[in-house]
């Protein structure tokens, strides 16, 4: 067995691991306990890593199809780029650069996301590459900007230890960034008087553990962070000193928070006057750390929430000192490497600025080029709306799944349909994107390719290969640098002099020297050095470490080296209820699932904390419509709907919803939570508003249930799923188990299938084969029911019209438990065999697997969090379940 130290590829956090690999085959992930991010401790969805490196469901070789009515064929890596080359030079001759486009992606390695830069700016000469961080940081970015004079989040990790008060706005960080919160929680031990605000209009994991939850409405952050503004200068704790010698822009805010008395904004955000007054208290006794992420930056005024949150520390000087800064929390891995490296639409090498025509000369030289364009190139959205007009006629995808991901997904899949030419380079075969391919080409992933990546501190660290990628995928950097070699060629360009490059090492040395002189300066840093452990940057030549906190001297990289004051008033959100649509749809996080699920989606037990798409809703706005856990509702917004499980949550005030990101058109039916969203952006970011959309919600009557379990392997079962998901009102697929995977594929429908889709699909899930297959059939009823035992042992089953047996019988099927057992039951129409073989129930400790029913008992026999830690063992492992443990027993004990 070898081991191999890296980076957890899922979020900013940065959490560094250790790979171990036996024969090709990676076998094991730990946390790696001198990576400074995590000590040694990884989250779920880190800490089975090693089962999503394990399973199928891979893109393996080049695909092309001949046009978009043909299926792909295998073709080889050469005819692929030469394929590739000839349509992108063949549109770019007649159409200009500006006819082809890059969507790239913040899980690409720093190496990865320069030489896709290159090409469009330096080699084909378009600002045409963006990426999703599009999505997820570009508010942020903007916020930086306008405020401290760069985009350079200035607070470390650490400062979660010196802190007196944390302000978490606009973060789920419990789920989000679970080890950070486990970072947050233990700080909070170790410091007891250390005050916690949290501001979310849900009542999250994260907010529970506050000492003050601002549950403020959806969209109302500026006002808030003005009134407290108010209340710092009504009540004189600004340090005026700061404010005179560091910034400039004070007096124009001053006059506009005048207005923001905190009894006008609580009618404003929702809440008590009083809680905004304690709020600002405690954010001026600081020192104060603020983190922050998507309910901040998804907002069409995501930049001003992001500026004026960033007021309140430079009016109180809570910057630049231990425990004292604004510090966003990076959606993916590598954000931050893609901003470093100018990777966007807007930006240049380096955090150069594409406006500044010394910058782009500098560019240029540093490149070896005539000039790099002065337009900028089109931002995520503005892309694919273009895409769909005709003028982005060949469009190359990296590392994301557009389909899924982006919002107004009706426009977003037309655009993809109407593209002339379409290259997908992925790991993943099945993800929504890919049908969409004209070229596949098969990306290495985790485990498997070398570079570097940042994460939410300024922290390079390296991404290290542990094992060959399958088949004849190749890590994206080495594709793109033979496709530049090819392209240059085509385009009678040199291709090979801009690209010279034999491994990611040669790329990062570029990079490295572009930053020379920048306030993100790395000449000092190489592979050798980072080998040693992961870097803070800045790191200049002759620095011999990087620099945990920036601005400590009060010197800002503006042209006076003050910060500025951010002066905007409050905006609504884009979208307002009204009678039609009278309520408000948020968007967020699963603990165990990241992004589109192309990865996690492929480990069974992820999704024993949440198994399915739900819509979460408050209990008064569901009697109201006279709905129960479990209706069927459509979710309708003005761009298009979606019929979907409801639930009841507290997290919830009335009015609101909830729906996770997650859930695309390959786990339910229609095109997922993004049918729903709304693509109005940022001005400033261009960073469209993912987390608000006006929806209504009524009960849909679909009385013909049917569930298809079967055990097997994840992905190929997903696959098998993928043609007859669209063909139902309501579907929803997922899977079950934990050492063997179970597909549930559950639909609903108005009534009784035709009976060739019937057969259909029990000859695609194998429940067709009389010899294994026990059979029982009420026509009259419209009941149909199927099981299937091989060796004794039950590894499938169909019930249709009726599916009481649904949840144990799943349970039966991902256990093992031999058919003799329950022979007589299998079929009956009973939610529970008389032997009391019951379903286990939701799974909330993923690492012991510690089932809901099992707390909850304790916990109604006296259990405390200790008590249930010693004797069930959840929480003691990666700690994730830790806050909804501390919840369960809050709510069980009120309920008592
Ligand atoms: Fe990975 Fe979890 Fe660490 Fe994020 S917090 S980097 S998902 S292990």
């Amino acid at each position: 067995m070898s081991v191999v130290s890296s980076v957890c590829c899922y979020c900013g956090t940065g959490c560094g691991v250790l790979i171990e690999s036996d024969a090709g085959k990676i076998t094991g992930v730990r946390g790696d306990p001198a990576h400074p991010a995590n000590l040694g401790k990884l989250c779920t969805k880190g800490s089975t890593l090693a089962l999503s490196a394990q399973a199928f469901g891979r893109a393996l070789y080049p695909e092309l199809r001949a046009d978009k009515a043909s299926s792909r064929q295998r073709v080889s890596w050469d005819a692929a780029l030469d394929h590739a080359a000839e349509r992108f030079a063949a549109i770019i001759r007649e159409h200009g650069p500006d006819a082809v486009g890059f969507y790239i992606s913040g899980q690409l390695q720093t190496e990865d996301y320069y030489v896709f830069n290159k090409l469009a700016k330096g080699l084909i000469g378009t600002n045409n590459v963006d990426t999703n961080s599009r999505l997820c940081m570009s508010s942020a970015v903007s916020g930086y900007k306008a405020t401290l004079g760069a985009d350079a989040p200035p607070g470390c990790y650490d400062d979660i230890d010196h802190a007196g008060t944390l302000f978490i706005t606009g973060s789920n960080t419990a789920f989000a960034h679970p080890i950070l919160f486990r970072r947050i929680e233990a700080a909070r031990r170790a410091n007891p008087d250390q005050k916690l605000i949290v501001v979310d209009p849900r009542r999250t994991d994260t907010a529970v553990e506050a000492d003050l939850h601002l549950a403020i409405l959806p969209g109302t952050d500026v006002a808030l962070y003005h009134a407290m503004l108010n209340v710092m200068l009504w009540e004189e704790l600004i340090d005026r000193d700061y404010i005179a010698a560091h910034t400039d822009g004070w007096e124009k805010l001053r006059e506009t928070v005048r207005e923001y008395t905190p009894e006008k904004v609580a009618t404003i955000c929702g809440v008590a006057a009083a809680d905004i007054v304690q709020a600002a208290r405690w954010f001026a006794a600081g020192p104060t750390l603020s983190m922050y992420c998507q309910g901040l930056n998804q907002s069409t005024c995501g930049v001003d929430k992001n500026a004026t949150l960033i007021n309140l520390h430079l009016a109180t000087g809570n910057i630049g000192k231990p425990g004292a800064a604004p510090l966003s929390l990076t959606g993916q891995p590598n954000a931050m490497g893609g901003r470093e490296v100018g990777g966007m639409a807007h930006l240049l090498s380096a955090h150069r600025d594409m406006a500044n025509p010394e910058h782009r000369a500098e560019v240029a030289r540093l490149w070896g080029v005539d000039s790099v364009p002065e337009q900028p190139g089109k931002t995520a959205i503005e892309m694919f709306e273009a895409v769909r007009k005709g003028e982005i006629k060949a469009l190359w995808i990296s590392c994301t799944n557009p389909a899924q991901s982006l919002p107004n997904q009706k426009l977003v899949q037309e655009a993809l349909q109407a593209a002339e030419f379409v290259v997908v380079q992925e790991a993943f075969v099945d993800t929504e994107t890919v049908q969409f391919a004209d070229l596949l080409l098969p990306a290495a992933t985790w485990g498997e390719s070398d570079g570097t990546v940042t994460n939410s501190e300024r922290r390079i660290s390296r991404m290290r290969a542990a094992v060959a990628p399958p088949g004849e995928a190749r890590p994206d950097c080495r594709a793109v640098v033979e496709f530049a070699w090819k392209l240059g060629d085509a385009l009678g360009r040199d291709g090979k002099r801009l690209f010279p490059y034999t491994c990611p090492e040669d790329v990062f040395n570029e990079h490295r020297e572009s930053t020379r002189g920048r306030d993100l300066d790395i000449t000092g840093l190489s592979y050798a050095m980072l080998d040693a452990g992961p870097q803070q940057w800045p790191l200049p030549q002759g620095a011999t470490t990087g620099k945990p906190r920036l601005y400590e001297d009060g010197v800002f990289p503006t042209r006076q080296g003050r910060a500025h004051f951010y002066n905007a008033p409050y905006r609504p959100t884009a979208e307002p209820i009204n009678a039609q649509f009278p309520l408000h749809l948020n968007t967020g996080r699963l603990r165990d699932q990241w992004h589109g699920m192309s990865r996690t989606g492929l480990v069974s037990r992820l999704y024993a904390h949440v198994e399915e798409p739900l819509l979460s809703m408050n209990s008064q706005d569901m009697q109201r419509r006279q709905l129960h856990d479990g209706d069927l509702v459509r979710v309708k917004s003005r761009r298009g709907s979606l019929v979907i499980k409801v639930q009841a949550s507290e997290e919830l005030r009335g009015g609101q919803t909830f729906i996770p990101m997650h859930w695309g058109g390959r786990f339910m039916a229609g095109m997922g939570v993004n049918a729903l969203t709304l693509d109005a952006v940022d001005p400033v970011s261009k960073q469209p508003e993912l987390k608000h959309a006006a929806v209504q919600v009524e009960k849909v009557t679909l009385p013909y249930r049917r569930t298809i379990m079967r055990r097997g392997d994840g992905a190929t079962l997903l696959r098998l799923a993928q043609p007859y998901i669209g063909r139902f009102d309501y579907a929803s697929v997922g899977l079950t188990g934990r050492d063997n995977t179970v597909l549930v594929f559950e639909t609903a429908s108005v009534g009784p299938l035709p009976e060739s889709l019937v057969q259909e699909m029990d000859a695609a899930f194998g429940l067709d084969d009389p010899l294994l297959t026990m059979n029982y059939q009420d026509a009259r009823r419209g009941i149909w029911k199927k099981a299937r035992v091989e060796n004794g042992v039950i590894t499938g089953a169909r019930l249709s019209g009726e599916t009481a047996a649904r949840d144990w019988l799943k349970s039966l099927i991902a256990d093992g438990v031999p058919a003799m057992e329950v022979r007589n039951w299998l079929l009956a129409p009973v939610e529970q065999p008389p032997d009391g073989q019951v379903g286990r129930g939701r799974i909330v400790c993923n690492c012991h697997n510690v089932a809901e029913p099992d707390i909850v008992a304790a916990i109604a026999g006296g259990a405390d969090l200790a008590a249930l830690q010693g004797t069930l063992k959840c929480g003691t492992e990666c700690g994730s379940c830790v806050p909804e443990l501390k919840r369960m027993i809050a709510t069980n004990r009120a309920a008592a």
